[in-house]
């Protein structure tokens, strides 16, 4: 079946085109839809793709990141002020899929994808949502707990740089390293306020069909010191709120079964073994 392509000058014009077309699908880096669309995927009937050029770009003011939707995970590790993110970026496929894979596109990948969408959720992030008829900016969480009815465009995404370097963890865990898919992974930003965590934020990959936050977790260490007898109420809860699916590359049982296994390293800081 032949597949339209219609590139738009910007953003608004690139989600008017979305919203009036449902076989019609956004590219962006391409490392999903393109696959889709050589596998034959029939409901696919337009690709729609934007050529602003803000889309790509990476902006800081003060301690605020805004990182344009189309960024790829090779610029976010060639710029430095996003050090805190690297150690993410450099965990998404390979070089050729890190040239390629953007920022939004990991924002929309089906789990057990969405590593980085993982990380910003950790890192509290809102997005700038673009509409056929105008943006508005939305918490991550929201974002990503709509993404399948929304189908809004995103813009960029917005944070704040972690309260210190070591603050924000982030763990991987795959069966083939470096590149392999995530069995889940864990983000976490966890503030210390005279030893103990305040207002920490966990979020998982993988273990439920968007990233999502750990509330019960982020709860339990409320107030808490980050050595074996505090953090042991969180272990607890860490499996609360998931969902994981059973797929090629993990059971639900064994996701839900070594997650507060990982869980335990990254907030104790053990080195990945
Ligand atoms: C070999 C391989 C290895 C991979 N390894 C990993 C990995 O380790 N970790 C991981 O998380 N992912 C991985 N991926 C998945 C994927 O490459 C990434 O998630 C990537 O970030 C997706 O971005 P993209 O720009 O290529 O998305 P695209 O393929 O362009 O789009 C993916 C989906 O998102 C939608 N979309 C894209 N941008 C936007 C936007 N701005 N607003 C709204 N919708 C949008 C598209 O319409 C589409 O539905 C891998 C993929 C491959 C092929």
């Amino acid at each position: 079946m032949p597949i339209a392509v219609k590139t738009c000058s910007s953003l608004g014009e690139a989600a008017a085109a979305l919203s009036t077309d449902r076989g019609a699908r956004f590219l962006a880096g391409g490392t999903l839809v393109m696959r889709a669309v050589n596998e034959g995927d029939l409901a696919v009937s337009t690709i729609v793709r934007a050529t602003d050029s803000a889309f790509s770009e990476i902006r800081s003011a003060g301690a605020r990141i805004a990182i344009g939707a189309g960024a790829t995970m090779a610029q976010i590790l060639a710029h430095r002020e996003l050090d805190f993110l690297h150690p993410v970026a450099r965990l998404i496929g390979g070089p050729a899929v890190r040239s390629a894979a953007t920022v939004g596109g990991n924002l929309f990948a089906p789990s057990p994808y969405g590593d980085f969408a993982a990380a910003l959720l950790a890192l509290d992030a809102t997005v700038s949502l673009q509409g056929g008829y105008g943006a508005r900016e939305a918490p991550l969480e929201e974002c990503l707990a709509s993404r399948e009815r929304s189908g809004g465009l995103v813009a960029s995404v917005s944070l704040n740089r972690p309260a210190s370097p070591g603050a924000f963890r982030f763990r991987k865990v795959s069966r083939v390293r470096p590149k392999g898919i995530s069995v889940l992974s864990i983000a976490a930003h966890l503030p210390l306020s005279g030893g103990r965590a305040t207002g920490a934020r966990v979020a998982y990959g993988a273990m439920a069909p968007t990233p999502i936050r750990a509330k019960a977790v982020e709860r339990a260490l409320e107030g808490r010191t980050l050595d074996t007898a505090g953090i042991a109420s969180a272990l607890a809860v860490a499996a609360e709120g998931t969902n994981p699916a059973t797929d090629a590359i993990a059971s639900a049982w064994y996701r839900r079964e070594v997650l507060a296994v990982h869980l335990r390293r990254l907030l104790l800081n053990e080195p990945e073994r």
